[in-house]
């Protein structure tokens, strides 16, 4: 905390209260009384103070206590939890069938965030101030978001429309962008191995969405085969995969 209490405090607080001692507000057995000063403080305050554990035996220093866990330990499970919020179970579910995807965890981690919509795309860009231009480099006029990046831009759409030929994959343009996620982890298809090709896939839309914005590449592939199986693609996402009939870019 940057400020003294009573500078954030909600209300005129008490001259009883000026001299008290941090220890006057910690029970050793239950720790922070908290309702002694919930009234006195913003929220974000509260939680500042009630994340951290204090030692009022002599000798030992305070330290970061991470509030989330009982043993005051970071956890990382409850460091996504507290991201995701409490009450999204979507979104509990899409992490559980994220974590089943047998890929490296970078491919994972960008499958958790497409579905917040958080990855840097231009409009989140214009929106923090780091880019003029909202709109897809590859599609004049239309607005790229995370939704435009890997299910409407024009070339993306030949990808996809390829596995919807091939009866693979769940393709709804009417399913939000969370859903449509949710469904192609969730099996809905009759290849058991989508998850992973799907997972790969978004990868690899990713990586040449920036390619195509750092100007390396002209344009995203226009079409993607992948077949049984996609570990070829998976073991190194630093060169396109090259074999015949394992992954395919053309
Ligand atoms: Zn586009």
């Amino acid at each position: 905390m940057q400020q003294p209490l009573l500078e954030v405090a909600t209300r005129p607080v008490p001259a009883s209260v000026h001299q008290k001692m941090v220890t006057d507000y910690w029970n050793h057995g239950t720790g922070w009384c908290c309702e002694e000063f919930r009234d006195l403080l913003p929220e974000s305050t509260l939680n500042q103070i009630t994340s951290i554990q204090v030692y009022p035996e002599a000798g030992i220093q305070d330290e970061i206590f991470w509030g989330k866990t009982s043993s005051g330990l970071f956890l990382i499970q409850t460091a996504i939890a507290m991201l995701w919020g409490d009450n999204s179970s979507d979104d509990r579910l899409i992490w559980k069938k994220i974590w089943k995807v047998e890929v490296p965890q970078k491919m994972r981690l960008l499958m958790w965030l497409v579905p917040q919509g958080v990855l840097m795309t231009n409009t989140n860009r214009v929106r923090r101030g780091m880019a003029s231009k909202p709109e897809c480099n590859m599609c004049p006029g239309l607005l790229e978001d995370t939704s435009h990046i890997f299910r409407t831009c024009e070339r993306v759409r030949e990808v996809w429309h390829y596995f919807e030929q091939a009866n693979t994959g769940v393709h709804d343009p009417n399913l939000e962008l969370k859903e449509w996620v949710l469904c192609n982890l969730t099996h809905m298809t009759n290849d058991t191995t989508w998850p992973m090709k799907f997972t790969v896939a978004l990868w690899w839309l990713w990586r040449w969405r920036n390619e195509a914005c750092l100007g390396r590449i002209s344009n995203i592939p226009g079409s993607l085969k992948l077949s049984t199986p996609v570990d070829i693609a998976i073991e190194s996402d630093t060169k396109v995969p090259r074999k015949e009939g394992e992954t395919k870019i053309e």
